[in-house]
């Protein structure tokens, strides 16, 4: 178990360190559940999805949607 100690900022926010984010696979888009339990916060790794049509399959993290999307965005 690794651990680490962050103050929270006046908006009750702290930052999950880079290192814990590469280890865990959380990306950028990725969703996070929260869960409070005896005192103690949990905080999980959700898959990315798309956020247009929810899929989880190919997803570009730069845009936060599926590859699928994109294109249907750029054929308009
Ligand atoms: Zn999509």
């Amino acid at each position: 178990m690794t651990q680490f100690v962050r103050k929270l900022d006046h908006m009750g926010r702290i930052v999950i360190p880079a290192e814990y984010r590469k280890n865990t696979g959380i990306e950028l888009c990725g969703e996070v559940r929260i869960t409070e339990n005896n005192g103690k916060i949990i905080i999980e790794k959700l898959t990315p999805e798309c956020k247009i049509c929810g899929t989880e399959e190919n997803i570009n993290t730069e845009m936060c949607i599926c590859d699928a999307c994109i294109a249907k965005i750029k054929a308009l």
